[in-house]
């Protein structure tokens, strides 16, 4: 009995497996049960729980799980908030929402002491995520455990790791395979994790379905709409002293000088400078003049793309990341002494500014 509790209690750290969903499946739980039998009403609250806690926080809190019945409310709790975050569509919810998830699991999977059960679950992870992987010094010291891997695996999980400890020339390549130890190993694991939970979400949901859990959504509209007040637009006035270069944290400042110099910049970091930059008032116009210095710049595919983060081709306005996320992207080039007062880059600028208008 035990066991079965343990496994349960492990796969549901981990509902975005497929081992997770096999069980889910066998439970016989239909559609209709989890979004409207007395049953599950556990799993619903929780499962609104995950995605209000990963607007608030940036991170889904793991509960202690200490029966099958908790178990399994929570494997079906990750399903039905996957059903929330589809119904309200918000693109920056589903980012944010599939980065909680990645983060979670990250910090469990670097939490365990190493026991052969968690090495277990790192090796299926690798498997299903197909990292083809071999572990070297399995049999006692687990925490001292080293991965090698194909530099192509490797490439393709690191591409938006910034830090230079990522970048392949600093790894010391050995025939075609990087040597990871556990904790780097387990952060490339996050990037996977993030991708899969990310992939197919929003999912195609009835619009019934999302009426009839509408007095779920409606909780964490709310609480979306919170966050946006504290971070969005309304949260800046408009006017030149508000484009103050001079206040910009050190990671807007670093990526518009690699667009100045004509550096090609990641994905990640184009979106994150472009939102903070919409969010501090900027116009499209004076933000696409930024982009052209880039290698690769086509106006159109620019405006279209500014445009799209400003929310003007659909109901989504983007907010600028939070400092996590910016460090989960290698975006955060350093700390200084306003950094680590704050956690967002935009409460970077206000203090800063504050600051500057009372000198
Ligand atoms: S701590 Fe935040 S504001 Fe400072 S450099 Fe990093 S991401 Fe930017």
């Amino acid at each position: 009995m035990e066991e079965v509790v343990k496994e349960e209690t492990r796969i549901c750290f981990y509902p975005f497996l497929s081992a997770a969903s096999r069980y889910v499946e066998e439970f016989g739980v239909t559609l209709e049960d989890l979004i409207s039998s007395a049953v599950f009403e556990r799993a619903r609250l929780r499962g609104k729980e995950r995605v209000i806690e990963a607007i608030k926080d940036g991170e889904v809190r793991k509960p202690v799980i200490i029966s099958n019945a908790q178990a399994e409310m929570e494997l079906l709790s990750y399903p039905f908030a996957r059903i929330l975050v589809s119904c309200i569509g918000d693109e920056y919810l589903v980012r944010r929402y599939a980065l909680s998830e990645a983060k979670a699991a990250h910090e469990e999977l670097l939490a365990s002491t190493g026991s052969s059960s968690d090495t277990d679950i790192i090796y299926e992870m690798s498997e299903e995520f197909g990292i083809r992987v071999d572990f070297i010094g399995l049999s006692h010291e687990h925490a001292q455990m080293k991965v090698q891997m194909s530099f192509v695996d490797y490439l393709r999980f690191t591409s938006n790791l910034r830090d230079k400890r990522w970048k392949l020339v600093n790894r010391g390549l050995e025939k075609g395979r990087v040597k990871l130890g556990r904790s780097e190993f387990v952060r490339i694991i996050q990037e996977a994790i993030y991708e899969r939970i990310k992939k197919d979400l929003p999912l195609d949901v009835p619009a019934d379905i999302c009426e009839a859990i509408s007095g779920y959504t409606g909780d964490i509209k709310k609480e979306l709409e919170e966050k946006r007040k504290k971070f969005g637009d309304a949260d800046f006035e408009s006017g030149s002293v508000v484009k103050d270069p001079s206040c910009f944290p050190p990671c807007i400042s670093y990526i518009l000088s690699n667009l100045k110099e004509g550096v090609n910049v990641p994905h990640s970091a184009r979106f994150a400078v472009t939102a903070f930059l919409l969010n501090l008032g900027l116009t499209e116009d004076e933000i696409i003049e930024i982009y052209k210095n880039s290698p690769d710049f086509d106006e159109d595919r620019t405006r279209y793309q500014v445009e799209h983060i400003a929310g003007f081709k659909g109901t989504v306005r983007y907010i600028a990341p939070s400092c996590g996320t910016m460090r989960t992207y290698g975006n955060c080039i350093g700390n200084d002494e306003i950094c680590e007062k704050i956690s967002h880059p935009l409460s970077y600028y206000k203090l800063k500014l504050k600051r500057k208008k009372k000198k």
